[in-house]
């Protein structure tokens, strides 16, 4: 094989990478929990992003680490404070379908400057959150594409 028809068919496979094929499991805390408790959460899930949901189950907004740092800093009851406060919410929030190419997701990780987003679903009372694609999901493809072409 030429470098060239390596080239193209290392493309074509990029391309073929779905976000189904490479999300996690989302961990969704209840929009009325404490930022407390989602701190907790954050630690005992060992995820950067937690993603809120109404009492439906459907996405209501996104935690990140930093958004937790600056409540926990900036002076707040964090015990009262529920995380729909400081939550970045909708429908400001970046979301995929688990059809969407990874590399259309990286895309918008990088234009938005943002680490994750959720893997969506249209349910009858809104967004339901059935994954999670990160940058760590992204680097996984990457390298999963390198060892496809012993690399
Ligand atoms: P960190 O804030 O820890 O650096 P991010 O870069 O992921 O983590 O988040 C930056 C900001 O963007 C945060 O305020 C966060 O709430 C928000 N954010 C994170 N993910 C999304 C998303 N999928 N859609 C919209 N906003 C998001």
């Amino acid at each position: 094989y030429s470098g060239k028809k390596i080239a193209q068919s290392m493309a074509d496979g990029m391309v073929d990478m779905k976000v189904g094929d490479f999300q996690s499991i989302p961990v969704v805390v209840n929009e009325n929990m404490s930022v407390y408790d989602a701190i907790c959460q954050m630690f005992l899930e060992d995820v950067g992003t937690l993603f809120v949901v109404d009492d439906h189950h459907c996405l209501a907004g996104v935690l990140s680490r930093k958004d937790l740092l600056r409540s926990s800093i900036g002076g707040v009851d964090m015990d009262k404070i529920p995380v729909n406060v400081i939550m970045t919410r909708m429908p400001n929030i970046t979301h995929c379908s688990k059809h969407d190419s990874l590399l259309q997701v990286a895309k918008k990780m990088i234009d938005n400057q943002i680490d994750a987003l959720p893997v969506t679903e249209q349910g009858e009372k809104g967004l339901e959150v059935i994954g999670r694609i990160t940058k760590t999901n992204i680097t996984g493809a990457f390298v999963a594409l390198g060892e496809e072409y012993d690399l």
